[in-house]
């Protein structure tokens, strides 16, 4: 044998299997087909500016993210926990009560949050925020919409607010997706204050793989996995490796072409990112769109950010940079660079002729598609030396990723001892 365990796939998932197991003091090698770490937390460095493959957060109140990253480490610049919701008279910040004191009169009187909302939210997610974050397991699930519009959260805080959000971190403006997932990210939501690393969010995986004995093997895809009377066999480009054990740790689109398991559904968006002439004035917040009748936005972009307000050193010093969002579920998900501008010029009611597009990533499978039942898959074998890891076995998000990848581990560990 080669070694005790090929994780493939050096994503959050696979980083975290191999550093568990190889804390439990077994051999890994990890085969990564990319030319670095990461998976979908990547980060490209275009003339001093940070831009992260698809724009994302790292929540440090994820209980995976506590206890096994070293968050100091990473320098998070904070966002702040609210949004600012343009409509068409103008921008209101809604922010948490808590977390923002100073705007708690503002947000509670304003016209986006009515009481009758406050209460049918605190219904929705108050038994989530008191129960163990297990507990959805057991509880019954339907679709984001259907139980929204049970509870009775049917008012202007949902038009306005929360479905254009949830729509932007989902990657999914149908509101299909299983409520007990997003009642989930919302607790997080409710309990951290999400941030970006100061080296982008890649220095997430880059610090992981920073503490395993051996490098990844960079540019080396996995074309076949076997299993053998003894283990397991994987070819790659540059020969064979032997294992008693492979955790294929892939991404969803991925899975189907190693284990003969199916390939889950996926949804997609597209970042923009533009160097702006001046700083946004809507500071540390996310910036919803809200403008089209009935709520919702009025063009193809669902959310901003003036990432350098958060983030300074996601840009040269003096520099500004702008992050877009649209969706590809949607129509204009692949709205011409022109049609995003323009957009952005009535969000942030400022001409933006003059704003570069620095890069724009089209990201097809963002997060997977996740519809109700929520289902934790903790059956992670697909043969007798093969186990399966990703967010797609938990949920779609950094938490579930590092879940799966540590609970693949753990399964790995206990045959290799038995
Ligand atoms: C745009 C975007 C925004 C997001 N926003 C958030 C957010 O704000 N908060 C949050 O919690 N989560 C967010 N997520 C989700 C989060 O990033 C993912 O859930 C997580 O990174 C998935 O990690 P993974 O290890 O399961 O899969 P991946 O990151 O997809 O890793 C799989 C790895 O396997 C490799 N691979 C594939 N095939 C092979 C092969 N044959 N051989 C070797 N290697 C192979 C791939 O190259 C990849 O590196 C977002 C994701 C995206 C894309």
């Amino acid at each position: 044998m080669d070694t005790d365990v090929i994780v493939i796939g050096a994503g959050l998932a696979g980083l975290q299997c191999a550093r568990r197991l190889q804390r439990n003091g077994h051999s890994v090698s990890v085969l990564e087909a990319e030319d670095a770490v990461g998976g979908r937390v990547r980060t490209d460095h275009i003339n001093g500016f940070r831009c992260d493959r698809g724009f994302q957060v790292l929540n440090p109140a994820y209980p995976a993210v506590r206890d096994w990253i070293n968050v100091p480490g990473l320098k998070l610049q904070k966002f702040g926990v609210g949004a600012a919701v343009n409509t068409a008279e103008g921008t209101s910040i809604v922010a948490h009560p808590l977390r923002h004191p100073g705007l708690a009169l503002s947000t509670l009187n304003s016209k986006h949050v009515p009481a009758s909302d406050v209460r049918a939210l605190v219904r929705w997610i108050g038994p989530t925020m008191l129960r163990a974050a297990s507990a959805w397991r057991a509880a019954e699930d339907q679709t984001l919409s259907a139980s929204l519009d049970q509870t009775g959260l049917t008012g202007r805080l949902r038009r306005d607010v929360l479905d254009t959000f949830l729509a932007g971190v989902l990657a999914d403006s149908s509101g299909g997706k299983s409520a007990n997932y997003v009642r989930l990210l919302v607790r997080w939501f409710a309990l951290g204050v999400p941030g970006l690393p100061q080296k982008g969010m890649q220095a997430l995986p880059e610090q992981m793989a920073a503490s395993l004995a051996d490098p990844v093997l960079l540019n080396t895809p996995a074309l076949r996995v076997e299993e053998t009377s003894g283990g397991v066999r994987v070819t790659t480009e540059h020969g064979v490796l032997r294992a008693r054990l492979a955790v294929v740790a892939v991404d969803p689109q991925h899975l189907a072409d190693l284990t003969d398991e199916p390939s889950p559904e996926t949804n997609g968006l597209t970042t923009w990112w533009f160097r702006a002439t001046e700083a946004p004035r809507t500071g540390r917040f996310l910036v919803l769109d809200a403008a089209r009748d009935g709520g919702g936005p009025a063009g193809p972009v669902w959310n901003t950010a003036a990432i350098t307000e958060v983030a300074p050193s996601y840009a040269p010093p003096g520099e500004h940079l702008v992050q877009a969002t649209t969706l590809l579920d949607r129509p204009d998900g692949l709205a011409e660079e022109a049609v995003v501008r323009r957009d952005l010029e009535r969000l942030y009611r400022t001409p933006t002729q003059d704003w570069e597009l620095i890069t724009h990533h089209v990201v097809p499978h963002a997060l997977p598609a996740q519809p109700p039942p929520l289902v934790d898959r903790r059956a992670q074998w697909v043969g007798e030396h093969t186990l399966v890891a990703g967010d797609h076995r938990h949920t779609g998000s950094i938490q579930g990723a590092l879940v799966s990848g540590d609970r693949a581990a753990l399964a790995a560990a206990e045959l290799l001892a038995s």
